[in-house]
């Protein structure tokens, strides 16, 4: 496949808004059925439709080279794709070189058989997603998770030196009892936590309004117990972050819902079948994996420039008051969490 020569300049989108951070979903299967994510029966793409590995880091590089400093990677579970680490070893390279950081997300069933890979390819900080710490509830979320793999998992990445930070989505009458013991749980194990709201992202045959709980309220229940001082360095994510007193577990908050943070997004999403996404709420994208197959970077690289134009100024999530479909029909899996 011919290699483009791409030009440096940084990627702006038309509202100004420096585009310097991308998700990239590396597959849209996993090994669990999260219950807020997912329908129980879910069909995934077939695999002709994925995009290969080899043409995954093409066009990493291509972002690179566009402007994107920060890259992570995601899915789907992206830890059960095949020779996932010969990916994250490419990726890897361009770090220091263009590239100041490369990140995961990951569910962490296996973690345990990756966390060195990681460690080695340079990333340094990953974020597991851990709704409970009860195995019966863990399994009851995930659809028959076992809780007893993450924890393996979080031990080896704690081994290999990687920086944990925990993501929960809070599930109002599923586990609001627990966040309060998940946040001293976090500060205990050396790992900080963050919170999200529920979003409406693809069908799951369950009614996420039963179980939408607003983290502002969320966020008072806990300040009756801690004081929460923002704290300003972000991590160029979503979260809003809080010291909390007498912990060193830091707390994160995504909050899409009752407080959303389009103004200064800096993201853009790329779906294992080649879609660049400029938003996770919004339908509209450019489809890079046809360019991409059929003339190569140089077919690609102009796409970049009609995706910034895409780039709306806000999602518009609402979950409750009568809204029953999902904002998306996407799943987040697809688009990459
Ligand atoms: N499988 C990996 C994991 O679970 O960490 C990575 C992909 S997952 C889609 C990324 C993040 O999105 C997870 O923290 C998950 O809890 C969150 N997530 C998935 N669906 C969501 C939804 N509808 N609303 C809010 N968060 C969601
Ligand atoms: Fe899988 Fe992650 Fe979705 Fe759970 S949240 S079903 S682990 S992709």
């Amino acid at each position: 496949m011919a290699m483009a020569e791409p030009s440096r300049t940084q990627m702006t989108d038309g509202l100004g808004r420096r585009i310097s951070y991308l998700r990239i979903s590396v597959t849209d299967r996993c090994d669990l059925r999260c219950r807020y994510c997912m329908a129980e029966k879910m069909q995934f793409l077939p695999k002709n439709q994925v995009l290969t590995l080899e043409e995954i880091a093409l066009l990493a590089d291509l972002f690179v080279a566009r402007g994107i400093n920060k890259i992570r990677l995601t899915g789907g579970e992206p830890l059960v794709r095949r020779d996932i680490g010969d990916l994250v070893r490419r990726i890897g390279r361009h770090l220091g070189n263009g590239l100041d950081e490369l990140t995961l997300t990951t569910n962490g069933t296996r973690l345990i058989n990756h966390a060195d890979m990681l460690a080695d390819a340079g990333v340094r900080r990953i974020n597991v997603s851990l709704d409970s710490l009860d195995p019966a509830r863990f399994a009851h979320i995930t659809r028959g998770g076992d809780i007893q793999a993450v924890f393996g998992g979080l031990k080896a990445a704690q081994a290999a030196g990687l920086a944990i930070k925990i993501n929960m989505v809070a599930l109002k009458g599923v586990n609001d009892g627990e966040i309060l013991p998940m946040l001293r749980w976090c500060d205990a194990e050396g790992l900080d936590l963050t919170l999200i709201e529920t979003m409406p992202l693809g069908e799951t045959g369950e009614d996420r309004t039963d179980h939408y709980l607003p983290l502002s309220q969320v966020a008072d229940d806990i300040r009756a117990h801690y004081a929460l001082t923002p704290v300003s360095d972000r991590t160029g994510g979503p979260a809003r972050y809080h010291s909390v007193a007498g912990m060193t577990a830091r707390l994160g908050l995504i909050t899409p819902l009752t407080n959303n943070f389009c103004a200064d997004c800096n993201r853009i999403r790329m779906t294992c079948e080649g879609k660049i996404f400029m938003c996770l709420g919004h339908e509209d994208h450019v489809d890079f994996k046809t360019a991409l197959r059929e003339g190569g970077l140089p077919a690609v690289e102009p796409l970049i420039d009609r995706a910034l134009r895409l780039k709306p100024a806000r999602h518009d999530f609402r979950i409750g008051a009568g809204e029953t479909a999902p904002a998306t029909r996407r799943h987040m899996s697809v688009t990459g969490g």
